[in-house]
């Protein structure tokens, strides 16, 4: 296997709340508790799911868009969380970010080649003379047309200002690009087509990535391995074939049941999650997926399950005290 490219330690991400007319902390949201995992060179992993489980925050921790309550982001031998800001904004180019709406991202003064020739410009990666000409080579190389650099985001459709967002992230040579519901916002077809177009991208850059998603369809094709997140920590992390074909988790199973399919032999039986997702205020005690899980005991309400292996090859991991007991599902890969 090539070598770890990120690694995540421990990472937790506690914004506290503020009340009272001294606007003293009255109390936290645990947003990302104690996450890590790893993400190898030429790799595409993905996070996923339901809102509020701390699937993006956990990406803006590892770029320290927010800054991380605690924990250890390793990136080519560096702790970034140990950086002070100059060198972590020159340390920046390496790891880019796409974000969901890429309207909020790009700037509506700005025309297209300028987005691409002001991010090359302050991490000084291309000569000024040369910039224009590689910000138009980008466009091309996303899909646009040489023809459309000089207009503004506004003149541009949804899945057109996505690979704007590409282009820009692209323009100073990343290793790492971390998509945040890059796809979310974008009718069915054009997501097929940007997803096709990052597979194809990344071939050619040699990029690794790391895919957040709330939609298990949609990462299904363009990842290597999946993490499934439930309240601000990981409940499993397995190779995508492993996880749609025997998904160990009850929380995984229950995301999988909900993607629709399309083969009259394989009806699948919708597993329906009782109550909606707890607060991350006061998370539930002892596996934070109890109050949902219908395989909950006694001891599940006291005692939290460790992330462990559990399978032969050692490289699927879950996060339940009775995997062994709830029987193998047969998933839909
Ligand atoms: Fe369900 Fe208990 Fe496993 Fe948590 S530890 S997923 S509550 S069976």
């Amino acid at each position: 296997m090539s070598k770890e490219l990120l690694t995540v330690r421990n990472l937790k991400q506690h914004f506290p709340i503020k009340g009272g007319i001294f606007g003293r902390t009255v109390n936290v949201v645990k947003a990302v508790d104690g996450v890590s995992f790893s993400v190898h060179e030429g790799e595409t992993v993905s996070i996923v799911g339901e809102s509020g489980c701390g699937k993006s925050t956990t990406g803006r921790a590892i770029l320290r868009l927010d800054e991380p309550t605690s924990g250890e982001v390793w990136f080519e031998g560096t702790d970034l969380l140990s950086l002070r800001r100059t060198e972590l904004n020159r340390k920046r180019k390496d790891l880019q970010m796409i974000f969901q709406d890429p309207y909020a991202s790009l700037n509506p003064r700005k025309t297209a080649v300028q987005v691409l020739e002001e991010a090359m410009e302050i991490q000084r990666v291309v000569p000024a003379q040369q910039r224009r000409a590689k910000a138009i080579e980008l466009l091309e190389t996303v899909g646009l047309a040489a023809h459309q650099a000089d207009r503004y985001p506004h003149e541009f459709s949804g899945g057109q200002r996505q690979r704007i967002g590409i282009a820009r992230a692209l323009s100073v040579n990343p290793k790492l690009i971390i998509s945040d519901e890059a796809v979310s916002a974008l009718d069915v077809s054009i997501q097929a087509q940007v997803l096709n177009l990052l597979k194809s991208l990344q071939a050619q850059f040699k990029l690794t990535y790391l895919f957040i998603s709330h939609d298990l369809g949609v990462v299904r094709h363009i990842s290597d391995r999946i993490i499934v997140m439930y309240l601000g920590t990981i409940v499993e992390i397995a190779d995508k074939h492993s996880l749609f074909r025997q998904p160990q988790h009850p929380y995984t199973r229950a995301l999988l049941s909900a993607i629709p399919t399309l083969d009259p032999d394989r009806k699948k039986e919708r597993i329906i999650l009782k109550g909606d997702v707890p607060s991350p205020i006061d998370p539930p005690t002892g596996c934070r997926f109890h109050t949902r899980c219908m395989y909950a005991t006694d001891f599940c309400k006291s005692e939290a399950p460790i992330l462990r292996v559990v399978d032969q090859r050692g490289s699927h991991l879950a996060a339940c005290h009775y995997i062994e007991d709830i029987g193998v599902a047969t998933g839909s890969l």
